[in-house]
């Protein structure tokens, strides 16, 4: 069992306390903050009167006290220094990396990652001038040939979109440390499960749009890391955060925050059903894949890495080889047994279901999902918590059954 508890330190991290005293806290709105010396906005400027130093605030784009609320609580959850938040996960990425690689800068990459941000690395990276390697984020020989000189960070998913592939966080830090390059893992699909500052990591990301939310009701993203870092991306000549301007509001925030403490315990629901019904598929001979099934290649590796008691995550994926008869299991899943709804998304607490070929890898050229050997059948489902899992059951069973995968 690995030490860090992601409950408890949010549990034990300062709460914040309304204006009123109102068990929960205030929601600052305002877009910019009043001084009470004009000899102190210079100072802001300067970088030497801060919210930590001096409780100094400026303007909400670059820190508002509600969204540093959020902040904190996540960075408790993660274990790292600070952090910051943005109004999407693709904000937090795509400043993160963009703060780490400047033009002539090269990026190692996972090259199973969530299509919007293999997009940004692929396409829109090299017209900035910043050229990357795209590797199987298991293949550590690989990513160890892959640096250059002039390699600025690898970038990996702890559980890789939508292939659930694991990345052995703690082998590509000592990899990345090596090197003298930053190691960004995006947490999005393992929060709680996994803490993967406390593996090794030196940055880590989040939408926090997915599970941190659980109702698909708004977008966030954040970057999780150590001080200087976070400074960096805020500082206010040359912070990509401030500059490209991904913020997040503060009602956004106040929401996300709100939710947080149920995470740990939506988490295990996600899995428990996840895992049950996993198995369920499996029994019936169906070509499923769950990183909680000793099937999955890379089970092992993700029991050393997870946080006990929080299960192995709430995504599985089912092959059904064509894109016709992926549709076919999801409108039925849908339209017959209300098992869940055709959506891209996760972490909903209804069940949401897409095919990745089509939907969100859709950015993937037919040779880069040729790479990443993905099946253009390949059905992502996102496990929600509502309903009775045996009624769950029972519909994934006829459900199968009607399409003829079992
Ligand atoms: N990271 C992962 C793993 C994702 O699956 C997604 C979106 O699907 C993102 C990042 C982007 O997040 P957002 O939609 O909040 O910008």
């Amino acid at each position: 069992m690995r030490q860090f508890d992601p409950e408890q330190a949010m549990v034990e991290t300062r709460r914040e306390f309304g204006e009123h005293g109102g068990v929960a806290p205030s929601i600052e709105r305002s877009a910019t903050f009043s001084v009470l010396e004009p000899g102190t906005m210079p100072q802001i400027f300067a970088g030497e009167k801060t919210p930590e130093a001096g409780g100094c605030y400026l303007y909400s784009r670059h820190f508002n006290p509600t969204v540093n609320v959020l902040a904190r609580y996540l960075a408790a959850m993660e274990g790292t220094e600070t952090g910051i938040c943005t109004g999407t996960g693709m904000g937090a990425i795509t400043v993160t990396i963009l703060q780490l690689c400047k033009m002539g800068s090269h990026l190692v990459a996972s090259n199973t990652i969530y299509g919007g941000s293999h997009a940004f690395i692929k396409e829109v990276l090299p017209e900035m001038g910043v050229e990357s390697t795209m590797i199987d984020p298991t293949d550590l020989e690989a990513v160890k040939a892959a640096i250059q000189p002039n390699t600025k960070a690898i970038y990996v998913e702890t559980m890789g979109n939508p292939k659930l592939n694991i990345a052995n966080i703690p082998e590509l830090a000592k990899i990345a440390k090596a090197a003298g390059v930053k190691l960004i893992v995006d947490n999005t699909f393992t929060p709680v499960l996994v803490s993967a500052k406390e593996l090794g990591a030196d940055i880590v990301v989040y939408s926090l749009t997915k599970f941190v939310n659980g109702a698909s009701d708004l977008m966030g993203g954040a970057v999780l890391g150590e001080k200087d870092f976070i400074f960096e991306l805020m500082d206010l000549h040359t912070g990509r955060a401030m500059l490209l301007g991904p913020t997040m509001d503060a009602r956004v925030a106040f929401d996300i925050a709100q939710r947080l403490p149920l995470l740990p315990l939506r988490m295990k629901e996600h899995s428990l059903r996840t895992m049950t019904l996993a198995e369920t598929a499996q029994e019936m001979g169906v070509d499923v894949s769950y990183p909680g099934l000793e099937s999955h290649p890379q089970h092992e590796l993700l029991r050393s890495m997870v946080n006990e008691g929080y299960g192995f995550g709430g995504l599985m994926t089912i092959d059904c080889k064509t894109l016709d008869k992926a549709n076919e299991l999801m409108s039925v899943l849908q339209n017959q047994e209300k098992f869940g709804v055709i959506a891209v998304s996760l972490g909903y607490f209804d069940t949401l279901m897409s095919c990745s070929g089509s939907s969100t890898s859709s950015e993937l050229s037919e040779e880069d999902q040729r790479t990443m050997e993905l099946s253009p059948g390949l059905v992502r489902i996102a496990i929600g918590l509502t309903g009775s899992l045996e009624e769950r059951v029972e519909q994934l069973k006829r459900g199968l059954k009607t399409v003829g995968l079992a």
